[in-house]
């Protein structure tokens, strides 16, 4: 420790800094974090897992930082740098870390901008100009925009999550850069900070002066210089990203850089992936939103075809056509089997076509651009291909057209195994005349390979997203390079760019010069030591970068091993490997995983990012309210994953998974399921954290809270006897602070109250179990512990709607009667208590299965219990029972939902009264994941005069008991204000319907409002 540092900086030893730094990172590290905690106001992430978390992006790579910086404002972000620029310890800017060729990772201090210094600085609506801080989202600053009618229009596909100033960091490109060029296209200006501290202020070079005009006459002299050169080796297309812009001062590229053709000194720091410069703010040239877009679908029996009349078709444009993209057949055949893209896909086909185009004109309303579609119909006809294109003119079924584009990566990413498509050549960009012959010749090297690739993208600018399937863990860098060679000399041949969207980080970086020439590179070279000569920003990118195939660098490298675990919970279905061509999976649990299967359910991760989402959708509440890459679904999977591997610094590696580091990670997972229906690639965090608390509680033992929570179900049938007593808690003076003080419970909350009279022993009647087997309309109701202890009302309106809806309703009990009601397991699941949930799910399905087996509904009031029987209660090892009950489970709203379509539900329909109130609906988290919201909205509607609204929420934050815990309340309130309660407290005479225990509470709690089961407002409104 404390090895002394050389203190004078020197330009010898800068140029070793990288190196040192990652060699000697421990000494470093000590007095870097002293300095930033001390002259800063930022959040200083030193320990071996936070640094663990920010090794890694989007991209194959994995490199420890010696260090995460937050800083809280963008003066913190010059004093780390000044402290960095004292230690000489380099350092890595970062937004949403979602870059796909390692850009973020790097040995030096990692600065994430993303969670504070994300400020929108000025709009000029007028001038159409807007002045940002680089952490902003670009969704964030659009949703700003859009009041004015203006918007930022490089609309990446991580619109919500890339930064600003990621996006500036990589030259980032739109599906719409065909209307609006790229990055560079649409930034006027930016102020940054050089490696020695000073702040350049950049813009026209024709107004610069002082420093910066000392910079544009540097480069203008080695743009001059190298004339010939530039002009004989710079790819001539919209989409190079490669290296810097030497080319501001002789324009190469398809759209000029500038309308007037001037010279822009920002747009050298644009693409430099933070080697140059920090960013401190962008001037940004802002669009009119278009007011109206028409979309036609050409449908191609073949994929060269399609790939062919891209060159003809973008000449329709006349400024209106903005964008062309490609979907090929796997794609589509993919985006088939899913049930929630499927009906969409099916309106853009015409027949089988092998591939299809989205043309998508914009303008000023649609009169005006519906005669482009006819051009479009017109061309297709003169190539060959009459009656080839759906015309779609009405927005909806664009929009979620686009969605399904969209999505197209995130479709390609679930497969299972070891096997991923690798991202390294996916953005070469041609030029469209090239464009057949570059797709089919590569798709010939992928075959060579023993691989394939999926297409899809920016046809419009000849760059498409392939992705080969490799192995990174065996096989796969070797090919890697055989295939990069292979693609740099078709994207040679065909006078492309090698790296035309996605940046060259780690992956690319080699290739600057292989694209430029080695004069070119020098001049590169020289740009990047004129503006840090110390070498402290992001070193070893673009310039002197390190083999995109140095598997030392590399997330799952050869020598990556899994640590042997035991799962209480079934992972098999994971534990796989796959056909890189067929994409075939092998049969469960023949995938060699120690950890049977979890380390490959975890490792489904790629880093991509999905989850820093705040748009619709749940995931990831935890990360909505503290913005820490810690609370989020990725850092949680990338704890997870370095535990699993050992990887976890400081931890002894038998250690890591039960180490409190982890714990933490996950402490305010919700479990809400979000993750596992909107992370594309399917990570159930929720799952995982079950599987954890297994883990670890059985090492670190159970606290008396968890007890409690876990044991509900078994004590509640005594409990409820002694209601008056327990519930003295919230009653007398000082006992809920006792309470909070042994036991964990937060004293501001008041907790579910007993009853003396339960559902259990109301005397409720339903049909008996012969009975219900006989019956012509049979339903068997399961009553969860909550429901029947806490707010039987609920389940006797159940039992009350189902019974005048016809059915012979009977209400399931245990095989063998020992006082207390059946139980799906999940207290005891949310403790980790596996084997008690198991035992709990083999008496529910013993009970439950003869009816199942005859097809009769099991219909369930609380999300999280019911659908337990469709989740973890098939991954117990309960074998084929669980699975036939799993299909007969029914949430009651969904039961109803399927019965009116059925025509089965006149009866009650005749019998319901109308409603003259507004109804809110706030969906659990559960019910989102499991797609079962939509159907409370089809049976509410079955009320005269009911219209419901969903209140676009994401985790009403109480999540089970995490709410009830003092530790949770903040966040868990937190959670609730993000739109929940807002919604509530909007509408005033609103039915708030919520079928979740824990929402309708957290409702009570936050908004002073009772909100209703949806049996117990269909109960209500039911007349004789
Ligand atoms: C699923 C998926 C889809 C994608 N789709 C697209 C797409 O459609 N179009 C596209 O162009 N890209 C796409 N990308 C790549 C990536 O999302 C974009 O490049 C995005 O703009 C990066 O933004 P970020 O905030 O995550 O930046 P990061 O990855 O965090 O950083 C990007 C670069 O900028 C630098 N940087 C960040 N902040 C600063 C700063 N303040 N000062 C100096 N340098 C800084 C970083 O060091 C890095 O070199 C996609 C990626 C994924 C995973
Ligand atoms: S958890 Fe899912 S959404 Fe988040 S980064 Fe990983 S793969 Fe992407
Ligand atoms: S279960 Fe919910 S809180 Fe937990 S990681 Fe997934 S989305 Fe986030």
């Amino acid at each position: 420790m404390n090895a002394p540092l050389p203190l004078k900086i020197t330009q010898e030893a800068a140029a070793h800094a990288y190196d040192d730094v990652a060699r000697v990172s421990n000494e470093v590290a000590g007095r870097l974090a002293a300095r930033l905690a001390a002259e800063t106001k930022g959040e200083v992430l030193f320990s071996g897992t936070d640094r663990g978390r920010y090794a890694t992006d989007a991209s194959i790579y994995q490199v420890m930082p010696v260090g995460v910086f937050v800083p809280r404002h963008a003066t913190d972000v010059k004093t780390a740098l000044d402290i960095c620029r004292d230690l000489q310890v380099p350092i890595v800017p970062r937004g949403g870390g979602t870059s796909q060729c390692g850009q973020t990772v790097g040995a030096g201090l990692v600065i994430d901008y993303a969670k504070h210094v994300r400020n929108i600085l000025a709009v000029d609506a007028e001038a159409r100009t807007a002045e940002v801080e680089p952490g902003i989202v670009l969704d964030h600053l659009n949703a700003a925009l859009k009041p004015h009618g203006l918007w930022y229009p490089v609309d990446v596909s991580t619109s919500a999550q890339a930064t600003l100033g990621g996006m500036a960091g990589n030259n980032s490109c739109g599906s719409r850069s065909i209307a609006y060029g790229n990055m560079v296209h649409n930034v006027l200006g930016a102020t940054a900070w050089r490696s020695d501290g000073s702040l350049l202020e950049l813009g026209r070079y024709d107004a610069a002066s002082g420093p910066a005009r000392a910079l544009g006459d540097y480069v203008k002299a080695l743009s001059d210089q190298l004339r010939p050169e530039i002009e004989a080796h710079w790819p001539k297309v919209l989409r190079r990203v490669a290296g810097y812009n030497l080319d501001i001062f002789n324009n190469q590229n398809e759209k000029p850089y500038t309308p007037d053709g001037s010279v822009n000194l920002a747009h050298l720091l644009v693409g430099s992936e933070g080697t140059l410069a920090l960013t401190k703010s962008l001037t940004l040239r802002l669009s009119e939103l278009p007011r109206a877009k028409v979309l036609g679908v050409v449908n191609f029996p073949t994929f060269y075809q399609a790939m062919d009349s891209a060159q003809h078709i973008v000449k329709l444009g006349d400024g209106t056509l903005t964008a062309v993209e490609l979907v090929d057949r796997t794609m589509i055949e993919l985006s088939l089997q899913n049930p929630a893209f499927a009906p969409t896909v099916r309106t853009a086909l015409i027949g089988q076509p092998d591939a299809i185009l989205l043309v998508e004109f914009s303008g000023s309303s649609k009169a005006e651009l519906t005669p482009k579609i006819k051009q479009l119909v017109e061309l297709m006809g003169e190539l060959g291909l009459p009656g080839s294109v759906v015309e779609m003119i009405d927005d909806a079924p664009q929009k979620n057209l686009w969605e399904v584009r969209k999505a197209g990566l995130n479709i390609m990413m679930s497969l299972k195994g070891d096997g991923k498509p690798v991202s390294f050549i996916e953005d070469c960009a041609v030029p469209l005349a090239h464009l057949a012959d570059y797709t089919d010749a590569l798709t010939q090297v992928f075959r060579k390979y023993g691989s394939k690739g999926t297409w899809y993208a920016h046809a419009s600018v000849g760059t498409l997203h392939v992705r080969p399937i490799l192995d990174m863990r065996r096989e796969g860098a070797s090919k890697m390079r055989a295939i990069a060679e292979e693609a740099s000399a078709l994207v040679r041949h065909y006078k492309g760019a090698y790296s035309g969207e996605h940046g060259d980080g780690l992956c690319r970086g080699e290739w600057v010069e292989w694209q430029f020439g080695p004069k070119i590179n020098d001049a590169f070279a020289q740009i990047k030591n004129y503006l840090d000569p110390l070498n402290l920003l992001s070193p070893q990118r673009i310039v002197n970068p390190p083999k995109m195939d140095d598997t030392r660098l590399m997330r799952f490298a050869p020598s990556y091993k899994v640590i042997p675990i035991q799962t209480a919970l079934d992972w098999s279905a994971w534990n796989v490997q796959n056909d890189p061509v067929t994409e075939q999976t092998g049969a469960p649990g023949t995938g060699g995983d120690a950890a049977q299967g979890f380390a490959k359910a975890v490792e489904m991760c790629n880093n991509n990012g999905h989850c820093r989402k705040f748009d619709a959708g749940t995931m990831c509440p935890s990360y909505r309210v503290t913005r820490d890459e810690k609370h989020l679904t990725r850092g949680r999977a990338n704890t997870l994953r370095l535990a699993l591997s050992g990887q976890l610094e400081g931890i002894k590696a038998e250690d890591a998974f039960t180490s409190d580091a982890v714990k933490d990670a996950l402490d305010l997972c919700v479990g809400c399921k979000g993750c596992k229906r909107d992370c594309p690639t399917g990570v159930d965090m929720a799952r995982m954290k079950v599987e954890f608390l297994h883990h670890y509680k059985a090492k670190h033992g159970y606290t008396l809270k968890d007890k409690l929570v876990a044991y509900l179900p078994d004590y509640a049938h005594w409990a409820s006897r002694l209601a008056l007593l327990l519930n003295l808690r919230d009653k007398i003076p000082g006992l809920a602070a006792l309470s909070e003080k042994m036991m964990g419970f937060s004293a501001k909350r008041t907790l579910p109250q007993w009853k003396t009279q339960t559902f259990f022993n109301s005397g409720a009647a339903g049909a008996s179990r012969e009975e219900v087997l006989a019956a012509a309309k049979p339903v068997v109701l399961f009553v969860d512990t909550f429901n029947g202890y806490f707010e039987a009302g609920n389940a006797s309106s159940a039992l009350k709607v189902l019974q005048a809806a016809g059915y012979t309703v009977h209400i399931a009990t245990k095989t063998v009667a020992d006082g207390k009601s059946l139980c799906c397991g999940r207290t005891y699941l949310a403790s980790g208590m596996v084997d008690k949930a198991k035992a709990k799910a083999s008496e529910l399905v013993a009970a439950l299965l003869p009816f199942a087996e005859k097809g009769i509904a099991i219909v369930g009031l609380e999300p999280s219990c019911l659908l337990t029987m469709r989740d973890e209660m098939l991954v117990m090892g309960l074998g084929d029972a669980a699975q036939t009950i799993s299909r007969q489970a029914l949430l009651f709203e969904e039961f109803l939902a399927r019965e009116a379509t059925a025509g089965q539900l006149e009866t009650l329909k005749a019998r319901l009264k109308p409603v003259d109130q507004p109804i809110l609906l706030h969906g659990h988290c559960h019910q989102k994941a499991f797609g079962a919201v939509s159907p409370i909205i089809d049976v509410l509607k079955l009320i005269p005069g009911a219209k419901p609204e969903l209140i676009e929420s994401s985790c009403c934050g109480m999540a089970g008991s995490f709410g009830y815990e003092a530790s949770h309340y903040e966040v868990s309130m937190q959670m609730a204000e993000l739109s929940l309660l807002p919604a509530v407290r909007q509408q005033p005479d609103a039915i708030v319907v919520a079928d979740g225990t824990s929402c309708r509470h957290q409702i009570r709690d936050g908004a002073q409002r009772e909100a209703v089961h949806v049996a117990v407002l269909l109960a209500r409104q039911l007349q004789d």
